[in-house]
């Protein structure tokens, strides 16, 4: 299957472009970065560490598409609702691994899972998807005597909080709950905030160094306390979930997926 890798020079890009090489049944159609980008005519192979594959580095992700059986995007809001709309045009099967999207940027998506399948996860890891799982399963077992905080931590460069991966716990909390996470979700404290709120769920972020992702989902009773850790300490693992997921929309329906859907967790 050939996979294009949007944003191919970035973090994840370059992770990408070896799960690629590290994967038998998936071949680089090819990458893009930004227009202006000093990567772009470069070979994305070699930018990712590996020998010449002959390819080239565009800044045209519609030429991308139209070779490409799947696109994986990990790059920026904007570029991925635009990614989003090109798959919708284009017919080709999308990952978008962007988080921080605005609800315009999450529409776009939507429309294009109308057409194409769309895998879209806030992380595509094995252990945390099991842990979307346990904490929704925990939520609706433990009553709100019970207060649900979820911690996480990463690195210095990350620029959207809390993380997709906190917000999809905290949805995952508020379904077992079978509330609405926006009515509960407390994404900041600071200052004089008076008592808890009985059935908040609560988020704190922290930020530094090369931190992969870090995420604890806590519940807190007067006399005992439950937490549920997940730890990632290669980001190798996001692409391989990544690529893994690629693989599966061959010959699937139109659709949002998510990864629970491609592990067989659903
Ligand atoms: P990064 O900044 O290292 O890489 C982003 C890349 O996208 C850069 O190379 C940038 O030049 C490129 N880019 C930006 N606009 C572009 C455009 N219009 N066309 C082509 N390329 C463009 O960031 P990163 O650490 O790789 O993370 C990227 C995104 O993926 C973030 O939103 C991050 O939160 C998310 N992420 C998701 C998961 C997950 O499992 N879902 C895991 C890790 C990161």
């Amino acid at each position: 299957m050939k996979i294009g890798i949007v944003g191919c020079v970035g973090r994840m890009g370059r992770m990408l472009i070896n799960a690629i090489d590290q994967t038998p049944d998936a071949e680089l159609a090819g990458g893009t970065e930004r227009a202006g980008s000093p990567a772009v005519g470069e070979d994305p192979a070699m930018v990712a560490g590996l020998s010449a594959s002959g390819l080239i580095i565009g800044d045209d992700p519609r030429a991308l598409f139209e070779i490409a059986d799947a696109v994986v995007d990990f790059t920026a809001p904007e570029a991925t609702a635009a990614h989003a709309k090109l798959a919708l045009e284009t017919g080709t099967a999308l990952v978008p691994g962007t988080t921080g999207l605005s609800a315009q940027q999450q529409a776009a998506i939507d429309a294009a899972a109308e057409k194409v399948a769309v895998v879209q996860a806030a992380n595509y890891s094995v252990g945390v998807n099991l842990l979307l799982g346990l904490t929704e399963q925990a939520a609706a077992i433990l009553g709100d005597d019970y207060d649900i905080e979820i911690l996480e931590m990463h690195h210095r460069h990350k620029v959207d909080a809390p993380s997709g991966t906190a917000l999809a716990l905290g949805q995952a909390a508020a379904s077992g709950r079978q509330v609405d996470l926006d009515k509960v979700a407390q994404r900041v404290r600071d200052g004089h905030t008076g008592e808890r709120n009985v059935g908040d769920i609560g988020f704190a972020t922290l930020r530094g160094g090369m931190v992969v992702g870090d995420h604890t989902v806590m519940f807190a009773a007067d006399q005992e306390r439950i937490e549920l850790t997940h730890k990632a300490s290669d980001r190798a693992v996001f692409a391989k979930g990544a690529i893994r997921a690629a693989l599966w929309t061959k010959g699937q329906a139109p659709g949002l997926y998510s990864m629970r859907d491609v592990l067989g967790f659903s």
